[in-house]
Parts: C-alpha cells; structure tokens; sequence
C-alpha cells in the first residue's frame, strides 16, 4: 500500500523495523508501532500526503498521519499506529529572524499578566530544533520566552502543538501567547494562513466556498452559540493544555469592529489532531541581560502556597522549585553534573555543593527549595530586586539566600532542570513513568493540595517519585519510577492518575498546564469539562477532520482501555531516541 505514496511524495518513506521501532516511543510511557515513517521535503509534500490519505481512506479505513517533532512529548501525543510524519529532518529551516521596526506590547492569556514588549519575530518551519532556532534568535539578543526544560530536545513545532510553557511562563507566558501566525495543511490536503482576523475579515472568509471558509463558518458559529459556556468552562489556573481552546478563539472588543477572530488559537495546543503545521511566525522579546536567584529552603510545605504569593508581588520572572528527594538524589550524583564544566569548572561548582553536603550531614534537608528568579539590565536592579523578595519573605523565618555568581545560580537551575534524567539515568530497574507529571491548581490552593498528593501517592510505597515544578503557577512535575515488570502498573496508572486527577479538580485546576493530553490524559476530558464542552470539543474535530485523517484518538475518541493497550513493554527505554 505504502508504494503508492512514493508516486506523490517527494521526501523519504521508511518501513524498516528499526525506524518503526524508534518512532514507537516518544517520552511517555507507551508503546505503539506505527506502519511507516515518513520524511517530507517540503509543505507540496504534507499537502501530497494529506490529499493521498483523504483518497484511500475508504480502502484502508484504518490510515492516519500523526505530525512528530522532536518527539519528547510526555502524554504519547506523537506516536501512533499509522503513518507518523516527522519534519526535523528536512522541514527545519529558520526562515527569518528580525528585530521589527515598531516594538507593540501584548498582554499573556493568564489572569493579571503584566504587558509585554515584542521587539522581535522569527518564521521557521516546525521541524527545527528549540536549541538551534535559539542560537539565531540570541545573536541579536531576541528570545522565545515559552522555551521548556527539555529545550536542548525538543522542536518547535511541538511546542505549538502542546503549548508548551516553562521556567519563564509566569511572566512571559505560554507558546499560546507568542504564535503570530502559522500555516496548516487541513484535511482538504490545501494549505491556510491562520492568525487574528476583524469581523470583516472573517464575514469574507465564511462566504468562500472552501474547506478553510466552512471552518471558519462553523466554528464562529459553535463559538458564538455557546460563548457562555465556552467562557465559563475555562479553567481558573494561569496555565492549561487539557482540551481544544475554544476560549481563545473568539476576542471581543468594544464593538463588532474590533473582534478578533483567531483560528491559529486552536490549533495551538490541539496535538496535531486538527491538521499539520508547516510553519510559524514567533514573536520574540528582548533577552534580559542579568539575573540572580533568590534561594529559599522550606522544612515543609505548610506554607508554600502562601511563601510563593508573597513573591509574585515581587515581579520575579519565575519561582521554580523541587523537592527533597530530588535534593538527595542530585547530591548523590552531583558528578553528573560535571561532565560538560572542564577543570576550573569541575573544581568551582564542587565548592558551590559544599553548603548542601553540610545540609546532608546536618539531617537539615529542606523539604522543598523555591528558586525565584530576578532580571534585569544592571547588577545594581537586580540586586534591589532580589533584597526587596528576601525582605517580603523574612517573617516565615526561612533559610534563604541570594546567589552570589552565575556557577552557583547554575547549581540550582542544574537540579531543578535534571530531577527527571537523575530519576531516569540512575535508578536501576525502573522505568519513568509520567501519568501524573504535570497537574496545576491555584497558588493559593498549594498548601493544602500538596500534602494530599503526596498522601495519595503515598498509598504505593513502591512507588520512588520527585516533585518539581513551576510553584509560582501551582503547576507541579511528579513522575513517579514504576517496575515495567509488576503486573499491578496498568492499574496503578490507572487508579493514581483518578485519585490525583479527582483531586485536581476538587481545587478547580487542570490535568495538565503544559504537557498535554494525548494518550494519558484525553480519557479524562469528559471528567474535568463535563459532557457538554466535550460535545464542543467533538464537533471541533468533526469541523476540522472529517475523515479522522489527523493523530486519532487524541483529545476525543480516546479510552481508558487504551492506556492500559499501549502501556510501554518491559524491554523498551523510553526517551532513547532523544
Ligand atoms: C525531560 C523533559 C522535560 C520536559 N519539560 C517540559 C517543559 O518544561 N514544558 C513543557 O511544556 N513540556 C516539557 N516537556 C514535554 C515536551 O518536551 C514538550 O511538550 C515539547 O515542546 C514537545 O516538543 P517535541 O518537538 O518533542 O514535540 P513532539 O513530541 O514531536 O510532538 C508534540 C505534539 O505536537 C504535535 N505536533 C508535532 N509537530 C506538529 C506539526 N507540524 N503540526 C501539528 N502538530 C504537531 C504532535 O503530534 C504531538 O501531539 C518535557 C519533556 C521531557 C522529556
């Protein structure tokens, strides 16, 4: 059968074993094979493709594409059993960076963001690695600031289709916040523009009689039917990737003329079930040239909600934090984190653990460490910055300190950014097993809901966890190691995943602020929107992917049975082809 795509693909096909057996994985912890890889050269090859699955799919009804970037992504959005469509090798290309003439501000999605200067814009292709695309962006001091911890793997066409977010997202917010414009492949096999459009704008798009217009007309008209609902069912969190993003579609001004209709808003985060990117428009801010962390060492988590509030009036650009056991665990493999220092850096970053040994040995290990980040242009503001959080601070009576060089601010962002590779790379025998790995409630909220994580968890002593996360938003990385070999782990997953998920949702939070749904999560959908926006989310495939074209069985069709039918098999590692 998959002859016949070489009569109108240009790129590269593979049905070896080897390459189906790679692209089975991606980071999650499933396994499924897919039939074919394939290769494209360019959009003419997407659209090719596209248009050769939409014709043969009453033949073979089984036949789907499944967009890859990178594939690093946590919740098993990037593998399936079909064809899986990987632009990193030849859909890469940085086809523009510039810094624009006029700077304009925008305002990030979350609830009282503060205004954002863009200076700058890049067009690039979605299979172009994060590392490299940041490479040209830094030389002239420009910065995508929704970058992510895995951002020496990851591409950037899958921080668009998971909007992602990171250690800079509470100031700067999440990818949602910086596509200007992308273009797609929708389920016709022809191309569109999408980006913010007037009322007028969309009044003309709706009268072409095209897939494009038919998409714009119903979606407009599912928005603008169930704008309360759709309004009300927006989770109260600073940062969410569960479900299709109705909410940002549709932004209404002061009058008709200055709506704006934005359809790139829903495909943003939509894991490539809707159609398949070809190439974005970023806008980018100026990188910051000087920052300092301010270190706080908490003995519990009475207080972190309430810690954390006090410092977002501080202005940081971000509050990471992890726990103990990642604490321990980086101590105890602290060389790890030599291999890339050299000599003078080897000897210089040992110092820097001194402190912490002398914690180790002391028993006065902190349950967990808040990181908050300060930038700005001088020493001497950054300084100011960081006295002014110790000082918010001082009355909770903890250890604190501010950094006093770069080797020992690198130290923390070095733990916080390898707690999952420390997991994965030295605890024998077991598998990282991310099901739980990215839920999100209020700040607020933290005090009382971590410690009823941590009692839920608690329930499956063999289960060897860390928790890391982005405190200042509540969001929170716990990725559990499990025994590939127990035969409990399907119902582990399962069970853990409701109880913790229950509980997520008693605090009016998210399943996931930024991983995404995919396999792990899209099940509980219907559980955390109800039954009627799950319609709405049905509908917005049907709209898009009439023929079920596009990575089925993601965000809607999903099942539990199917967590547990792709759970990964005892022999595989995942993460090993990144
Ligand atoms: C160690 C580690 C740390 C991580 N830290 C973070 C973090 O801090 N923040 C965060 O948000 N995530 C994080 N992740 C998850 C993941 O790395 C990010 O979501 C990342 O942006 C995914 O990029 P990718 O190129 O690997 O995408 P992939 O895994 O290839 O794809 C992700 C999704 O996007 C879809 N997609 C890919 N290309 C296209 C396209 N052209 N058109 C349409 N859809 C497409 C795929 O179908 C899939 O559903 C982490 C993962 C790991 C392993």
């Amino acid at each position: 059968m998959f002859d016949d795509i070489k009569k109108v693909f240009k790129g590269d096909i593979d049905v070896t074993d080897a390459t189906r057996d790679t692209y089975s994985h991606d980071a999650s912890l499933f396994e499924i094979r897919p039939q074919v890889v394939v290769f494209p050269r360019d959009s003419a090859d997407v659209q090719a493709l596209v248009s050769w699955v939409r014709d043969n799919k009453a033949k073979y009804p089984t036949l789907s594409i499944t967009a890859r970037a990178a594939g690093t992504c946590m919740s098993g959005g990037s593998i399936n059993d079909s064809i899986i469509m990987d632009t990193t090798r030849y859909m890469n290309q940085i086809i523009d960076v510039k810094r624009i003439q006029r700077p304009y501000t925008i305002k990030p999605h979350f609830e009282n963001s503060q205004a954002v200067t863009v200076v700058g814009e890049a067009r690039v292709q979605p299979g172009c690695f994060y590392r490299d695309f940041e490479v040209e962006t830094l030389k002239q001091d420009l910065l995508l600031p929704c970058f992510t911890a895995s951002k020496s793997l990851n591409a950037v066409g899958g921080m668009v289709g998971n909007n992602s977010g990171g250690e800079l997202t509470l100031r700067y917010g999440k990818t949602e916040d910086y596509v200007k414009e992308l273009k797609i492949v929708l389920a016709d096999g022809h191309e569109y523009t999408f980006g913010p459009i007037t009322r007028r704008e969309l009044y003309t798009k709706i009268a072409e009689a095209t897939f494009e217009g038919q998409a714009y007309k119903q979606m407009f008209d599912l928005i603008k039917d169930h704008e309360a609902l759709i309004k009300g069912s927006k989770p109260h969190v600073s940062k969410n990737s569960a479900g299709y993003m109705l909410w940002h579609v549709l932004t209404r001004g002061k009058t008709e003329d200055e709506d704006v209709f934005d359809l790139a808003q829903l495909i943003i985060g939509s894991q490539g079930t809707l159609g398949i990117v070809t190439e974005i428009v970023f806008a980018l801010v100026e990188k910051q040239k000087k920052s300092k962390l301010l270190v706080v060492f908490l003995p519990d988590l009475n207080k972190v909600g309430e810690i954390a509030n006090e410092l977002l009036t501080t202005n940081p650009e971000s509050i990471e934090s992890y726990d103990d056991k990642t604490f321990k665990l980086a101590l105890k493999f602290f060389t790890d984190f030599l291999k890339s220092k050299g000599l003078w850096g080897t000897i210089t970053f040992t110092l820097s653990f001194i402190p912490e040994f002398w914690m180790l040995l002391t028993g006065g290990i902190p349950k967990m460490v808040l990181m908050t980040e300060y930038a700005g242009e001088t020493e001497k503001e950054i300084d100011d910055k960081c006295r002014v959080g110790l000082q918010k601070i001082e009355h909770f009576g903890y250890k604190a300190r501010i950094t006093r060089s770069e080797n020992e601010a690198e130290k923390y962002w070095d733990m916080r950014r390898d707690s999952f590779n420390l997991l994965r790379k030295h605890v024998k025998g077991l598998r990282t097993a991310p099901f739980i790995d990215d839920i999100i409630v209020r700040p607020e909220f933290l005090s009382a809901f971590l410690p009823k994580v941590n009692a839920l968890i608690a329930q499956y002593p063999s289960l060897v966890y860390t928790i890391a996360g982005h405190a200042e938003n509540g969001n929170f990385h716990i990725i559990p190691l499990v025994d590939p070999m127990d035969p409990r782990l399907p119902s582990i997953v399962i069970d853990l995943s409701r109880q913790v998920y229950d509980l997520v949702l008693s605090y009016h939070g998210s399943i996931t602020a930024e991983h995404n749904d995919g396999i792990i999560r899209s099940p509980f959908l219907l559980q955390m929107y109800g039954s009627e926006v799950y319609e709405l989310f049905k509908k917005t495939k049907e709209i898009f992917d009439p023929f079920v074209i596009f990575n089925p069985r993601k965000k809607v069709g999903a099942t539990f049975e199917n967590i547990e039918k792709y759970l990964v098999q005892p022999h595989t590692d995942v993460l090993h082809h990144s």
